[in-house]
């Protein structure tokens, strides 16, 4: 397999966003798979926008989501500097070159200027585009300009009657027409570079060999075509990935819940979750699998089986695969990912003793298997931190009021009482032992015995539940349920 040299370039100019996280993940399973590297690239030439906020939280969330790069602004490498702003003197190289060889050109035309060329053009019903008029201005004209205080962009000169094709590896041969595109802006009259620009130096001469970005810069990638050409660099292979969808079909936004990744790190999905999502976000693998490690999808993607049409966001699935991955995870591990969302909800403090973490972990290994995301254990978990039963509603009070129910509460009381630890173990057998020293079925036992200890109809299992309220706990419990059903 070809060794692939592949980027990831965010701009920094807000959190990482799912999209750019796939992009990013996509990227670096080809670089793993193929025995290549990959490189995060800083394109932070939008002053306005960019700030190292923004690059620290894209860089600890791919770093979070376990997507290591081999080069770039931390880890250096040969091919830097990695964040675009230390790369102007570069720029300025092949933009001379550009401007000497007759391919680019200064333009001095006004926004005003600019706003009635665009304005005619869509009357005519044509494709809005600058139409060249400093293309060909003599140095005469350009120094009045300069005179006038004028600050000039520069401009690529488009070939016109040309068709640029791109051998797109997703979306196979697109082309574009030159005529389309009017001359582009490939410096700003600060005299920095555009993104069309930076990213064609940037790419080659970081030996990029295929770019895998998203769909909404396929018509960007004819203007990064024929800045190749001009300069007599080579191009790398393309592949642009499908827009990510809401489940309404609309473009994923904020209206469609969280959009970056550090929300979802919040709320408590963990990384081998998110990567595993992400990857099926327009990939689809050849067998009906979809729970796949790290190590599996660098064995397994191939951009073959990345579609064309969009991916959908479905918080559904990932919910499932979130839940997947919280079972799987030994409760020592998932407790202590779970302790801040218990600390922020004032049920744990800062220094939990050891006792108190065994409890704990006890507790989550309780709601384990109840939890599609770890923000939610503390409502699952409410019932050991609050020892003041609360009904849900009437239909449990109903429950507790059945005339089997006192012989039920305390004949449970009764068995646990003689023993000296109450454990998983010893439970199940008592709880077993009810229905059938009663007479009666599980249902008349289980349910008012759930109620009595939680208040709810669903919840935790009784023989986890039973051990850690323990026998006091239960006793209380059972007290307040009493009282409530008015026995
Ligand atoms: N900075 C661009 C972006 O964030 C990179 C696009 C590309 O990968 O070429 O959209």
């Amino acid at each position: 397999m070809e060794k692939m040299r592949v980027r990831f370039a965010p701009s920094p100019t807000g959190p990482l966003h799912i999209g750019g996280a796939r992009s990013a993940l996509f990227n670096y399973l080809l670089a793993k798979q193929s025995g290549g590297e990959f490189i995060v690239r800083i394109e932070d030439t939008d002053l306005e926008r960019s700030n190292r906020e923004s690059e620290e939280n894209i860089l600890s969330s791919l770093q979070w989501l376990g997507i290591e790069w081999d080069e770039g602004v931390d880890k250096g490498g040969d091919k830097g500097p990695y964040r675009q702003t230390e790369r102007m003197e570069l720029y300025r190289t092949y933009l001379d070159q550009l401007l000497q060889n007759g391919d680019a050109y200064y333009c001095y035309c006004s926004e005003e200027e600019l706003e009635a060329e665009r304005k005619e053009l869509m009357d005519k019903g044509e494709l809005p585009r600058y139409l060249g008029k400093c293309r060909n201005l003599g140095d005469a004209e350009r120094e009045c300009r300069e005179k006038e205080g004028r600050k000039p962009v520069i401009r690529f000169k488009v070939t016109p009657g040309m068709v640029v094709t791109i051998n797109d590896m997703v979306r196979n041969h697109v082309s574009f027409e030159s005529d389309g595109i009017g001359d582009y802006i490939i410096a700003k009259s600060d005299g920095i570079p555009t993104y069309n620009f930076a990213v064609v130096i940037d790419d080659a001469l970081m030996e990029i060999t295929h770019v895998v970005r998203a769909e909404e810069h396929l018509s960007n990638t004819p203007r990064q075509i024929m800045l190749y050409k001009a300069l007599g660099l080579q191009a790398p292979k393309f592949a642009h990935i499908s827009l990510i969808l809401g489940k309404d079909r609309t473009k994923m936004s904020k209206r469609h819940g969280s959009t970056s990744v550090v929300q979802y790190r919040e709320q408590g999905y963990l990384p081998e979750a998110i990567v595993n999502f992400l990857a099926l976000l327009g990939w689809s693998p050849e067998e009906e699998e979809e729970i796949f490690t790290m190590e599996q999808l660098i064995e397994k993607f191939s951009m073959n089986r990345v579609a064309k049409n969009p991916a959908i966001f479905d918080l559904d699935k990932l919910n499932w695969i979130n839940g997947y991955y919280i079972r799987q995870t030994p409760v020592e591990k998932i407790t202590k990912q779970a302790i801040p969302h218990f600390q922020k909800a004032g049920l744990v403090g800062d220094n939990l003793s050891e006792a108190e973490l065994k409890r704990l972990e006890a507790v989550v290994g309780a709601v384990q298997t109840k939890i599609s995301h770890l923000s939610e254990i503390v409502e699952k978990a409410d019932v050991f931190f609050n020892d003041k039963l609360e009904l849900a509603g009437d239909k449990e009070l109903e429950v507790l009021k059945g005339e089997q129910v006192p012989s039920v509460l305390d004949l449970l009381t009764k068995k646990l009482e003689p023993e000296e630890e109450l454990t998983v173990e010893t439970v199940k057998p008592i709880l077993k032992s009810l229905t059938k020293e009663l007479e009666l079925g599980g249902k008349k036992v289980y349910m008012p015995l759930r109620i009595a200890l939680t208040g709810k109809t669903q919840g935790p299992e009784l023989f986890d539940l039973i051990p850690i309220l323990g026998l006091d706990g239960v006793k209380n419990r059972i007290a307040q349920a009493k009282e409530l059903a008015g026995m």
